[in-house]
């Protein structure tokens, strides 16, 4: 059977990881049909628009987007493409694996542990900022909800559920925010309730960074509110070596988009030297979230074993392939 999923090629070095995801993907046989849709700026100058109607229609049909990074112009009232997406489709949880591959710039080695954060609520509202008429005093509110609290925790233990994780770890400052990561927490600890066989740790938020500094390998899945994920998930992927390897996803009921967490790279972009892996490992969370788990797994142990032999490593790995080298080498391992 085949699946369709929507295939954005974005902007910068977008088209190169992409092209190099695709050949890895193809060599995988995992029966994926690309349906290619246009954002960004290369849709802006091809349609007039960063994010066309036909390529939101294309994401609701297949529910699954597989998108490479694009460029919001500064200026000209532009809404960045990538909140006005999660907006659009209400992709509530943000999931991102930190894992120690060999050979990186990684101070540690155990690592594996997922982030998921909230992704539409808490400290990041565009309502309620106000600063007063004399820019002396400024306020801005947050808002937590029952409903997007319990859905994004459930998510994180199905998530340990389907994975084969065992424990999850909230994360929160209810001892002093007492009403948002209050209310956060209780619904949190009912969630729990439902999987015991999962453990469930509550953690303040900033012993939860310095465990995560000092410990990193005691975490599995850590599951928080919007601001504290936001912060969290980049300290995890600066624990395991940084940008080049850190994928991302937004999932919600209706659509997933998966995805590299690093930008368009405009400095190496059109070079052919730019690191694919960021996006290779979204398109095995991708694999995971419809129901491949055995070609996610083959997949992420290509690259393992690519990483161990130091075949064709791209610059930011120290060695001197290209994206498409990098790409035939993974493929290869497959
Ligand atoms: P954007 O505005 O789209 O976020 P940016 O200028 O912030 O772009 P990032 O993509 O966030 O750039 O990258 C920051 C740095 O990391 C850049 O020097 C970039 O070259 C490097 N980098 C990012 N992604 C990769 C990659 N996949 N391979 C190699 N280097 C990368
Ligand atoms: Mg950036």
């Amino acid at each position: 059977m085949t699946q369709k999923i929507t295939v954005i090629r974005g902007d910068g070095i977008g088209p190169e990881i992409m092209d190099a995801t695709l050949h890895v993907l193809d060599q995988l046989g995992a029966g994926l049909e690309y349906e290619f849709a246009d954002a960004g700026i290369v849709a802006l100058e091809k349609h007039g628009d960063l994010m066309p109607k036909e390529t939101l229609e294309s994401i609701a049909r297949n529910k699954v987007a597989l998108k490479s990074p694009l460029t919001t112009p500064v200026g000209g009232g532009f809404t960045s493409i990538n909140v006005s997406l999660r907006r659009h489709f209400d992709l509530y949880a943000n999931v991102r694996p930190a894992i120690s591959f060999p050979n990186t710039r990684s101070r540690y080695e155990n690592i594996n542990m997922i982030t998921v954060r909230e992704n539409t609520e808490g400290a990041y509202l565009a309502e309620g900022q106000e600063v007063s008429a004399d820019g002396e005093v400024a306020v801005s509110g947050a808002k937590v909800t029952r409903k997007g609290s319990e859905r994004v925790v459930r998510y994180a233990f199905e998530l340990a559920r389907a994975t084969g994780r065992k424990k999850v770890t909230a994360v929160h400052k209810a001892n002093i925010i007492k009403s948002t990561s209050g209310l956060f927490l209780n619904v949190a600890r009912e969630v729990a309730a439902n999987y015991p066989e999962i453990e469930f740790q509550e953690m303040i938020v900033d012993n939860a960074c310095m465990q995560l500094v000092m410990r990193p390998e005691q975490f599995d899945v850590l599951v928080t509110t919007n601001l504290f994920g936001d912060i969290i998930s980049d300290l995890c992927a600066g624990l395991v070596g940084g940008l080049g390897l850190a994928p991302g996803a937004n999932i919600g009921e209706n659509a997933a988009i998966f995805e590299a967490v690093h930008g368009t790279a405009p400095d190496i972009a059109g070079k052919g030297i730019a690191n694919p892996c960021a996006l290779l490992l979204a398109a095995a969370q991708m694999l995971d979230h419809i129901g491949q788990p055995q070609n996610a797994e083959r997949l992420r142990k290509a690259i393992v074993a690519t990483l161990e032999a130091k075949d064709s490593l791209t610059g930011d790995l120290g060695g001197t392939g290209t994206t498409m080298g990098f790409a035939k080498a993974i493929a290869s391992r497959i």
